[in-house]
């Protein structure tokens, strides 16, 4: 696998968009739903403005099909250690992702440069709990229309428990940057959603026309038996943090934006029960061995 999945220059005055899969290596969805996408745009020659880039994340965690090797490449874009990095001066350099933070920070540079009208990042992910179609973002991007289009839960404020996202990097870089959860890991649902997801939003960027997609893209059809039982918008409001070695084990059947009572036992690690802080909706219940973020609670917001 290369690390430009694809990349297309088309007629200026158009948007650059840049969409990466498979930060995570396990999340392969996003890699093939991106490939998919090039790969039609080439065959049927869909006229394109402005620059479509695909970068696949985590190359060395892909090809394991592993979430990561030596740290999670979606926990370390803080930019004093990406300058350390850089520089050579960090404790990790030789750490397998340091490397292909590196490497893909060098891809992210060059094909970021030039004048574009508007500037889109996007993540492209896959959870391990159900239910797992949602958009991350900074709450300053929340109302953005281009966002919108996805119709998925918007999840904000996650950045403000979750340090070294490539979202969080890539929106102080001026980015209007986004996580696009397609669903669970490894289902056939997460790879369609990303695929016609992809093509809602170079519509949305106006990079393709909609004369020229329409016949490529279920976007609606896909999202309409899930979407409207959802929650629009929701901030998050605690974060459980699973420490290594700890043994901690989500109870099962737990699915994202379910709703939990205060009090009632979420999971158990080596110290007994783990019990809801509060009322709210259960989001992201860790259901595989890697990570920390055990799960996450959060609120509706009702902007109506
Ligand atoms: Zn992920």
């Amino acid at each position: 696998m290369n690390r430009i999945l694809g990349k297309i220059e088309g007629e200026e005055g158009g948007p650059l968009i840049i969409f990466v899969g498979g930060l995570h290596g396990n999340e392969i969805a996003g890699v093939k739903a991106i490939s998919n996408v090039f790969e039609t745009l080439r065959h049927q020659n869909v006229p394109v403005k402005g620059k479509i880039v695909g970068i696949s994340g985590n190359l060395s965690a892909l090809r394991q099909y592993s979430r990561y090797v030596d740290f999670d490449l979606n926990r370390c874009w803080d930019p004093a250690f990406i300058s350390s990095l850089k520089s050579g001066n960090s404790g990790w350099q030789n750490a397998v992702e340091s490397q292909e933070a590196l490497s893909l920070m060098t891809a992210l540079e060059k094909e970021s440069q030039g004048d574009y009208r508007k500037r889109i990042f996007v993540d492209l992910h896959t959870t391990s709990s159900d239910n797992g179609n949602f958009i991350i973002i900074p709450e300053d991007e929340a109302d953005n229309h281009v966002v919108k289009v996805l119709k998925l839960p918007i999840v904000v404020d996650l950045d403000k428990y979750l340090q070294g996202t490539l979202l969080k990097f890539m929106h102080d870089l001026g980015f209007l940057s986004f996580a696009f959860e397609g669903g669970l890991i490894g289902s056939d649902h997460a790879l369609n959603l990303h695929t016609a997801g992809i093509w809602e939003l170079l519509k949305a960027c106006e990079a393709v026309t909609s004369e020229h997609v329409n016949g490529f893209s279920s976007y609606d059809k896909i999202t309409a038996d899930f979407s409207k039982n959802l929650p629009h918008l929701v901030t998050v409001k605690y974060r459980h943090w699973v420490e290594d070695g700890n043994f901690f084990k989500m109870k099962p059947g737990y699915h994202n934006f379910q709703e939990i009572r205060k009090g009632e036992i979420l999971a158990h690690d080596r110290s007994g029960d783990i019990k809801a802080t509060c009322d709210g909706l259960i989001f992201m219940p860790l259901y595989q061995d890697f990570g920390n973020d055990g799960f996450f609670i959060v609120d509706i917001i009702d902007r109506t």
